[in-house]
């Protein structure tokens, strides 16, 4: 990607050290009981970008080793140079929705990109780098452990900088979700679902934030040099439910889908690649949410 001359976004926190158990200011455990329970722990916890958090518990390594983590050279704290180019990423998606919105005579409020280093607690309970990056509308908020920026490229096969744009721009694709009042509807409509209903409507949540991940890569062409588009693609195939169930289970269950499969990931952000426009991402069909 040609991210030198992109500006960073401002909208950062970067929490250092104490793997969660210091709470960073601004947050208040209290902030649990805004409906915070488990149903909305599950759901959120399903929001992160792809990975089912308990495919991972058998195979993440130990976060004990992860808390004390820092980039050579750089002390607790500090913007790394992965951070940096996240924050060029955020701050593009900034203007690209920016836009987006005042063309709907609206307004677009950023999202804070929060960088933890092994685990800190969020508005929608404890986060740590097993869970993957995941977007809390409780504070309206991207959580990004960098590591898993690392695991990307081990684990799942899907390396590049256009993989690791691709995972915060579907993040921000949440909180578009969010400020268009979808998440709400969604969680609202989901209390009343079965599992396996819930599962496959917030599998339409995800695919859309795919979508939305491709409006901005369309509407931000300049960034993308030649193969990146097809990174992307292959990222979202590496994340799609039947290639992380077959990997961790051996066996693929459609029905306990929450994300979309490996076809879908991709239909979903190619139509937002092809398209560069958020209508076109309406996963949803006309009788949904
Ligand atoms: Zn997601």
């Amino acid at each position: 990607m040609r991210l030198d001359d992109e500006s960073e976004s401002s909208h950062y926190e970067i929490r250092s050290g104490g793997g969660g158990f210091g709470l960073p200011a601004g947050i208040a455990l209290g902030r649990g009981g805004l409906g915070c329970g488990s149903i909305i722990l599950i759901l959120i916890v399903s929001l992160v970008f792809g990975v089912n958090p308990l495919s991972l518990v058998g195979v993440a390594p130990d976060s004990g080793s992860q808390i004390q983590r820092s980039e050579p050279g750089s002390a607790p704290g500090e913007k790394t140079p992965v951070m940096s180019r996240a924050l060029k990423i955020l701050g593009s998606t900034e203007r690209v929705w920016g836009r987006l919105f005042e063309q709907q005579g609206g307004r677009y409020a950023p999202t804070t990109l929060v960088f933890y280093p092994g685990g800190t607690q969020s508005g929608c309970g404890f986060a740590n780098a097993s869970a993957g990056p995941f977007y809390c509308p409780a504070d309206k908020r991207i959580f990004l452990d960098t590591s898993f920026f690392d695991q990307l490229s081990t684990r799942y096969g899907a390396p590049g900088d256009f993989a690791q744009a691709y995972v915060i721009a579907h993040e921000v694709g949440h909180h578009v979700q969010d400020l268009e009042g979808t998440l709400a509807k969604v969680h609202s409509l989901q209390q009343r679902l079965s599992e396996g209903e819930a599962n496959a409507l917030q599998v339409k949540v995800e695919l859309q934030a795919d979508c939305y991940a491709g409006v901005w890569a369309a509407q931000d062409r300049n960034l993308l040099e030649p193969g990146d588009a097809e990174a992307g693609l292959r990222a979202a195939a590496a994340v799609g439910d039947d290639t992380l169930q077959q990997a961790s289970q051996g066996t693929v269950t459609p029905e306990s889908f929450t994300h979309g499969s490996a076809a879908e990931r991709q239909k979903w952000l190619r139509i937002g690649l092809e398209s560069g426009d958020p209508a076109r991402c309406d996963t949803f069909g006309s009788g949904g949410a």
